[in-house]
């Protein structure tokens, strides 16, 4: 079949890959479309993964696409069927996953893999799609399953004051969310000047660069900013977050670090604050709600994503990120 392969850091190739073999209480799914994540691009870059990465490997885990066949003793779905996948797998015996903790599993295998012509997955991470939304749209379903999860813990009460760090794919996923969860303000702390409109467009009632220490300042003081999510994974985003919170707040540092990264915090202020800081790890449990969210319309959708890109055009992207970081890429895998 088809794939987009990681053959070794920096090294991406469209390439012929052996095709998934179907066995029994798994579930072939002939994809339509794949999602760029930020972790592809770590990945490419060589750097650490969550699970360890073994060469060559097809890119990608944010899928959509239509069941092709299924395995002896599945009774869930059938050929036809319109699906999305949770590429988290677990084994439910180890100690967190009968601790309710399944992203946590001591056994966990990154078993699907998304830009490729097929993927087989266990049925159990197997979910139906409702006719009402299209496979676009449901690329966009483990992201967001992961922003659900993000949003658990940050906790948003209505009528909170929110900050929100940083605007890329998964900003634009969060800010949403967290308009729709009813936040009284919604400060955006974002660098790129160009994202302003479409912030406000989304619910954001202030739009600041985090450079303009002064307006981030005053913004802070006045609005008591309860909740902040950072959604970079950078020292600067991560400081700013923290430098916003007001006393009592919660953050969540929701952007993938560098392994290597570490955060110098002055535990003085924050022992001052008393602040709740969070971690928030992939998406237990979350993916029939995104498929609902998506599906209701809570999201835009066409203002994550911002760029169709077919599998050939995809090695381009990861050589020299044009898309990315504007937005959510989607990459056409299915055959016209
Ligand atoms: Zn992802
Ligand atoms: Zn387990």
């Amino acid at each position: 079949m088809k794939a987009v392969v990681l053959y070794g850091p920096g090294d991406v190739r469209l390439t012929d890959f052996p095709t998934p073999e179907l066995k029994p209480g798994t579930v072939k799914v002939a994809v339509s479309y794949c999602g760029i994540c930020g972790s592809d691009f770590h990945k490419v870059a060589g750097k650490k993964n969550t699970h360890a990465i073994h060469y060559p490997v097809p890119l990608g885990h944010e899928i959509s696409g239509i069941v092709e066949a299924v395995g002896e003793g599945v009774t869930g779905f059938k050929a036809g069927d319109r699906v999305t996948v949770d590429p988290n797998w677990s084994c439910g015996k180890c100690y967190y996953c009968q601790q309710g903790m399944p992203s946590f599993c001591e056994n966990a295998r990154g078993v699907v893999k998304g830009m490729c012509e097929y993927v087989v997955s266990p049925e159990e991470s197997v979910y139906h799609l409702p006719d009402s939304l299209d496979l676009h749209t449901a690329a966009l379903a483990e992201p967001v399953a992961c922003c659900v999860h993000g949003m658990d813990l940050l906790a948003v009460q209505p009528g909170d004051a929110v900050a929100l760090v940083g605007m890329g794919a998964i900003g634009t996923i969060m800010l949403q969310l967290i308009k729709n969860a009813g936040a009284g303000e919604i400060v955006v702390l974002e660098t790129n000047e160009a994202k302003r409109e479409l912030a406000m467009e989304l619910g954001a009632t202030y739009f600041v660069s985090p450079a303009d220490q002064e307006t981030v300042n005053t913004l802070a003081e006045k609005l008591h900013i309860k909740r902040v999510i950072e959604c970079v994974g950078i020292r600067p985003a991560q400081k700013t977050a923290l430098a916003v919170a007001d006393k009592g707040a919660t953050v969540v540092m929701f952007g993938v670090s560098d392994a290597a990264d570490e955060l110098p915090i002055n535990l003085y202020d924050a022992f001052l604050k008393e602040l709740t800081i969070k971690t928030s790890f992939v998406n237990p449990f979350t993916t029939q709600r995104a498929i609902n969210i998506l599906n209701n319309g809570a999201l835009k959708a066409d203002k994550i994503i911002c760029k169709d890109l077919t599998m050939e055009e995809t090695i381009e992207e990861f050589a020299n990120p044009q898309y990315s970081r504007m937005g959510k890429v989607i990459v056409t895998v299915k055959r016209e």
